[in-house]
């Protein structure tokens, strides 16, 4: 068993004010609790100087929301893995459902942007998970299947790497994958794992689930088999439910 990992994705939210208070509040945490499962924080990017200049030397790890595939260049607005790494950040979040729908990003963009990530020495958090008419129409399993074999680069580094679950249908809408769900597609992806990368490198990658993750259903989500950890959204932005969400 891995070490759990608790992503929380604060996606278009917060301010200076807001990073300092709800940083301060997991700081004091971290340091006072003997804590089993890892923290990352994934701030928009205009907050991510401002994070980390308060978790610099923490146990508190930030990562992007995402990144371009390129290294530098005329791509205006964009910020590329090399930048996030030089910055301090660990992790990036790539192929989150929110950048397939609104940026039209296919596996083969999330797949470049992982390279990328790679590349920079940061750890991609590489999200996957199907609609709701993909899974009510029983594709569920086929669509997890060619997202993590066409978004998972060649050069994808059992180590270095992190997957996420995130069925569409569960993101910000309150409603949740039952356990039995959540246990099927988590053996199936640890299975699509084993057969790329061998079992035991396979066991070492955290799969988390995404999906209105909060305290009130996060002890029983996070027991399902090969389920590692979490990535967070809404409940992310409170400092009592995120720590709630990874500390039992
Ligand atoms: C997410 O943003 O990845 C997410 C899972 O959001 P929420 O927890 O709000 O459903």
């Amino acid at each position: 068993m891995v070490r759990k990992l608790i992503a929380g994705n604060w996606k278009m939210n917060g301010s200076v004010s807001f990073a300092s208070e709800l940083v301060g509040g997991l700081l004091t945490r971290i340091e006072q609790e003997d804590v089993s499962a890892d923290f990352v924080v994934c701030p928009p990017a205009a907050l991510l100087g401002s994070v980390l200049a308060l978790t610099k030397n923490t146990k508190l790890s930030v990562g992007g929301q995402d990144c371009h595939e390129n290294v530098s260049g005329a791509h205006t607005g964009d910020t590329s893995a090399e930048l996030l790494k030089n910055v301090g950040c660990q992790y990036v979040l790539t192929g989150h459902s929110e950048r397939r729908t609104d940026h039209g990003e296919s596996n083969a963009d999330v797949r470049a942007k992982s390279k990328a990530a790679l590349n920079a020495g940061l750890v991609p958090i590489i999200c996957i998970g199907e609609t709701e008419s993909e899974r009510v129409s029983g594709n569920t399993l086929k669509v997890i299947e060619e997202q993590v074999v066409q978004s998972l680069p060649d050069e994808a580094d059992p180590n270095q790497i992190v997957l996420a679950y995130e069925p569409v249908w569960a993101i910000g809408t309150g409603k949740t994958a039952t356990p039995d769900d959540v246990a099927e597609v988590h053996n199936f992806i640890r299975g699509l794992l084993v057969s790329r990368f061998g079992d035991e490198p396979a066991q070492k990658i955290n799969i988390l689930y995404g999906g209105s993750v909060k305290p009130s259903n996060a002890a029983e989500l996070l027991a399902v088999s090969n389920v590692d950890g979490a990535l967070v959204g809404g409940a992310s932005l409170k400092v009592e439910d995120f720590w709630a969400i990874g500390v039992r």
